[in-house]
């Protein structure tokens, strides 16, 4: 039998770096993450949260503007 070193730790076993602040989902390292208000978002959450705070210049396609 012959040993094969891998190269990339597996993440399945990796354990992890934070938690995000808002879905409590873990973040492992190198993942990206989004430090808003003093806590840790991931990904997805960072991106609903920036459309929460871009909601004021959200619009419909084909509504009469006021
Ligand atoms: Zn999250």
């Amino acid at each position: 039998m012959q040993i094969i070193h891998k190269r990339r730790r597996d993440r399945q076993r990796a354990y992890p770096a934070g938690i995000c602040g808002r879905c409590g989902g873990e973040l492992y390292p190198g993942d990206a993450r989004w430090l808003l208000g003093g806590r840790p978002l991931c990904r997805s959450c960072a991106a609903a949260w920036a459309l929460e705070e871009l909601a004021a210049f959200r619009s419909v396609c084909g509504e009469a503007k006021p």
